[in-house]
C-alpha cells in the first residue's frame, strides 16, 4: 500500500509533515535512523506507521509513563492493537499483555527502559522476534542532554542479546550536534540515516513585551476560552498569580514542585481534560503532557536560557494551528539577572542566561534569532513575530546612550542606577552635592527625560554589555562602549508598551467554522471521552472538530474526509457526530451571520484595574524605581511613597523590591526586627542609635515584608 493512503486510512491525515515520509521510507528499507524533529513535529507517526507496514511486533522505548498511556489510548482508539508494560500495571494486566504477545496480536508494545534488563522479558522477546525497535526521547541516552537517564544505556545490551537485530529508529527533539552524535554512538546505530528537520515552528507567533504593568498586560492576554500556560520562575510567584487569577474569577490551576503529588496530578488532569483552561506553573510543568491545543504560552519572567524557553514555548500549538508564545519582562529583570550573574561562579549558566537577555532585547526577527542560536541558517525575516509585525516600536537612542556613558565616565567611580539618573536629571540632593556632581558638565543633561526613560536606556546598555554590573550593583562603562561613544555603533530599544496589546488575539478557529456547531461537537466529544475514560483529544483533536464544523459532512464517506478521521474512527463515531451535524443544519442556525469570535471571547474580566494610589507606587517599585525616584515621578513625598510600599508589601501586593541600603546596615536593621518586632518603628530606631535613619529602616522593612509574604 502507498504510504499516503495508509496514513489516511489509519490516522485520517492526508499529507505527511516534513520529514515523516523520508524517515518511514528509510525504516522500511531496513536502515537505522535518527530523526530529529521539533516538539509537535510528529515523531510518533514515524514509528507507528512503520510498525503497521512491517510484519510482527514493534517495541517502543519511552521514558514517560504518562505518554505511554496516552499513546496506547490513542492507538486503541484508532483500532491499532497496542499495549504497554511499566511499573503502573497490575499483575493481571501484565498477564493479559503477555497473552496478547504470545498470540502475536499486538502491533506495538511500549516499554520503559528499566524493563530491558528484566530476564523473563528478555527471554520472552528472544523467542518472539521484533521487526522494529523505536526509541523515543533518544537524547536520554546522552549525558550531554538535559535529561540523561542511566537506564537508557541498557538499550544497547538489550539489542545485543536479540537473536536477530531489529531496525533501530531513534527520535529526539534535541538540537545540539553533540547530543545527536552521542545518540548514534551510545545506541551503536549501524550506518544510520540522520534526518534533521528545521526547528522552526511557523504556527507559533513569538512576542516579547516590556509592559509598564506586567500583571495588567497578563490579564489582557488571557482568553479564558483557550488553553494557556503561564510560566513563572518561583513557586511563590506561582502561588501569588494563581490567587490573583482565582480572585478575578478565572478557572485556573497551579502546578509546582512544592505541591503534593496528588494535587499536581489533579492540576495536570484538569488541564488535559479541559476542566481548566489556565494553568500557572513553574517550569516543572509540561514534561510528559501531550496536550496539543495549547494556544498560548506566556512567560511572566525571564527564563534561565533559550533552550528552556524554546522548549516551554514549544508547548503551544502542537496541533499546528495558530498559537502564540509571549515573553513579558521588565528592564528590572535584566538588572537583577546581570547582578546574579556577577555573583555566580557557574560560567556556563552565565553564558546561557546572556542568550536570554539578548533575546528579550533583540530588535530584529525573534524567530531568526532562535533558529540561528540552534545553528540554522535563516534568510528572510519570518513575518510572524512581534518585531516583524511591527508591534513594538523601535527607537534609536544612540544619542541618549552617549549622554549617559559620558556622564558615567565623568563620575569616575562605580555608582548605582539611582545616582546616575539623579545626576543626569540635575538633582540637587545631598549625595549629589557631597560628591560635587552638580559641577559636572553632564549634570542635568537629561532633565527633559523621565526617570523611567533613562533607566530603560541604561538597562539596554547593560543588556548589550556597554555597561557592566558589579556584584554590589555598581555600574561601570565597559571597553566595548567606546564604539558607542565614538559613534561607530548605535543603540536601539523597544519602546515600552503601555498596556495596549496590539497583537491580535490568536485566532481560535478558522473563519468559516461555525462556532455554535463547534461547541456542540465539543460537547459530544466530552460525553464520549467521559464514557470511554480517556482525555477528550484522544477521541478527536480540536482541529478535527473544526474541520468537521467547516466541512459539515452528511454521510460516512464525507466524514472520512475530515482531518484526523480514519476508517476505524469513522466507523466508531460517524453515528454520534453526523446526526448532530444534520440536526444543526436542519435548524437553519448555520445561515446566521458568519460568527465573529473575537467579540465574544475578548470579554475577559479585565478593565477593573483599580489603580489606587499606593498600588501605583508599588508598580513603579516593581519596575526597579527607588522610593525616592517614585516620589519625584509621582510628585509625592518620599515618606508617603514608603508608606504606600509598606501597605502594598503587607498585603502581598509587592513582588519585587530591593532596598537601597548598604548591606552591612541592612543586616543590623534586620537583627533589630528580630529582637524587637516590626510593629512600630520608633523602638527600632532607638535601639539602633543615631546613624540609621527612619527611611533606611522603612526600606529594609519593605524588603523584609516582600521576601516573607
Ligand atoms: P512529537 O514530535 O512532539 O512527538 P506528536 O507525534 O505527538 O509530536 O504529534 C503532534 C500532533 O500532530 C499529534 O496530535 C499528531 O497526531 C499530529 N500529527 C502528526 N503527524 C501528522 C500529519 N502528518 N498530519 C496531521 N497531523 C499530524
Ligand atoms: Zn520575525
Amino acid at each position: 500500500m502507498q504510504l499516503e493512503s495508509a496514513l489516511q486510512q489509519h490516522f485520517g491525515y492526508s499529507t505527511f509533515r516534513p520529514g515523516q515520509k523520508e524517515i518511514i521510507d528509510t525504516i522500511l528499507s531496513g536502515r537505522d535512523t535518527l530523526g530529529v524533529l521539533p516538539t509537535g513535529g510528529g515523531k510518533s507517526i514515524c514509528y507507528q506507521l512503520s510498525a503497521l507496514m512491517l510484519p510482527g511486533l514493534t517495541v517502543v522505548i519511552s521514558p514517560l509513563i504518562s505518554l505511554m498511556k496516552d499513546q496506547v489510548d490513542s492507538l486503541t482508539q484508532l483500532g491499532i492493537p497496542a499495549a504497554y508494560l511499566n511499573s503502573t500495571i497490575s499483575n493481571q494486566e501484565f498477564q493479559q499483555v503477555m497473552q496478547q504477545l504470545r498470540q502475536g496480536s499486538l502491533k506495538l508494545l511500549y516499554v520503559a527502559p528499566e524493563r530491558l534488563d528484566n530476564a523473563s522479558f528478555i527471554s520472552f522477546i528472544r523467542q518472539h522476534p521484533i521487526s522494529l525497535l523505536a526509541i523515543d526521547e533518544a537524547h536520554c541516552v546522552s549525558q550531554w542532554g538535559f535529561d540523561f537517564r542511566p537506564s537508557y544505556r541498557k538499550i544497547n545490551q538489550f539489542i545485543d542479546q536479540l537473536p536477530k537485530r531489529p531496525v533501530v529508529a531513534s527520535f529526539t527533539a534535541t538540537a545540539t550536534d553533540l547530543v545527536q552524535k552521542d545518540i548514534v554512538k551510545q545506541l551503536d546505530l549501524k550506518q544510520p540515516e540522520v534526518f534533521i528537520n528545521s526547528f522552526d515552528r511557523p504556527n507559533i507567533k513569538f512576542t516579547v513585551l516590556e509592559p509598564s504593568h506586567r500583571k495588567a498586560t497578563l490579564y489582557q492576554l488571557i482568553n479564558h476560552e483557550e488553553a494557556m500556560i503561564i510560566y513563572a520562575s518561583t513557586r511563590k510567584q506561582v502561588d501569588k498569580l494563581y490567587e490573583d487569577l482565582r480572585k478575578k474569577g478565572y478557572a485556573v490551576s497551579k502546578y509546582h514542585a512544592g505541591m503534593e503529588q496528588e494535587e499536581r496530578k489533579q492540576a495536570q488532569n484538569d488541564f488535559i481534560n479541559d476542566q481548566t483552561n489556565l494553568v500557572v506553573a513553574t517550569n516543572a510543568f509540561g514534561m510528559g503532557i501531550d496536550k496539543t491545543d495549547v494556544r498560548k504560552v506566556i512567560h511572566y519572567n525571564l527564563p534561565k536560557d533559550l533552550e528552556s524557553y524554546y522548549q516551554e514555548a514549544g508547548r503551544a500549538g502542537r496541533d499546528s494551528l495558530a498559537a502564540e508564545a509571549v515573553l513579558l519582562y521588565h528592564t528590572q529583570d535584566i538588572m537583577t539577572n546581570k547582578y546574579l550573574i556577577a555573583q555566580s561562579s557557574d560560567q556556563l549558566a552565565q553564558e546561557r542566561l546572556e542568550t536570554m537577555i539578548q533575546y528579550a532585547n533583540f530588535t530584529g526577527c525573534l524567530r531568526n534569532y532562535i533558529l540561528q542560536y540552534f545553528g540554522e541558517e535563516t534568510s528572510e525575516p519570518c513575518g510572524n513575530c512581534s518585531s516583524c509585525l511591527g508591534e513594538v516600536k523601535i527607537v534609536d537612542v544612540t544619542k541618549e546612550a552617549q549622554m549617559i556613558l559620558s556622564c558615567m565616565v565623568r563620575m569616575k567611580l562605580n555608582f548605582g542606577m539611582t545616582m546616575i539618573v539623579d545626576v543626569l536629571r540635575g538633582s540637587q540632593n545631598q549625595r549629589i552635592l557631597e560628591n560635587k556632581f552638580d559641577a559636572l558638565s553632564t549634570h542635568g543633561l537629561m532633565k527633559n527625560y523621565s526617570i523611567q526613560q533613562i533607566r530603560d536606556i541604561i538597562s539596554a546598555l547593560v543588556a548589550h554589555r556597554y555597561i557592566g554590573v558589579t556584584e554590589y550593583r555598581g555600574l561601570y562603562v565597559t571597553t566595548q562602549a567606546k564604539s558607542l561613544i565614538f559613534g561607530e555603533a548605535s543603540l536601539a530599544i523597544k519602546e515600552r508598551s503601555y498596556n495596549e496589546i496590539t497583537s491580535a488575539q490568536t485566532q481560535r478557529t478558522s473563519p468559516n467554522v461555525d462556532h455554535e456547531l463547534y461547541e456542540v461537537l465539543r460537547e459530544v466529544r466530552l460525553k464520549l471521552a467521559q464514557a470511554e475514560g480517556v482525555p477528550a483529544y484522544i477521541i478527536f483533536s480540536n482541529k478535527s472538530l473544526e474541520d468537521m464544523a467547516s466541512r459539515l459532512p452528511k454521510n460516512e464517506t464525507e466524514f472520512l474526509t475530515v482531518e484526523g478521521v480514519g476508517s476505524v474512527k469513522a466507523d466508531k463515531y460517524a453515528g454520534q457526530f453526523l446526526p448532530v451535524i444534520q440536526e444543526f443544519l436542519a435548524s437553519g442556525k448555520n445561515k446566521q451571520k458568519n460568527i465573529v469570535l473575537d467579540e465574544e471571547t475578548s470579554s475577559t474580566p479585565f478593565n477593573e484595574t483599580n489603580s489606587s494610589s499606593y498600588l501605583e507606587s508599588a508598580e513603579y517599585a516593581e519596575q526597579g524605581l527607588t522610593p525616592y525616584e517614585i516620589a519625584i515621578e509621582r510628585n509625592l513625598t518620599e515618606t508617603t511613597v514608603l508608606n504606600h510600599l509598606t501597605q502594598a508589601a503587607e498585603e502581598g501586593n509587592l513582588e519585587e523590591f530591593t532596598a537601597e541600603v548598604v548591606p552591612s546596615r541592612k543586616r543590623t536593621i534586620k537583627e533589630a526586627f528580630q529582637k524587637i518586632g516590626i510593629e512600630t518603628l520608633k523602638p527600632i530606631k532607638e535601639y539602633l542609635a543615631e546613624e540609621i535613619t527612619y527611611d533606611e529602616i522603612r526600606y529594609v522593612l519593605i524588603e523584609y515584608l516582600v521576601k516573607d509574604s
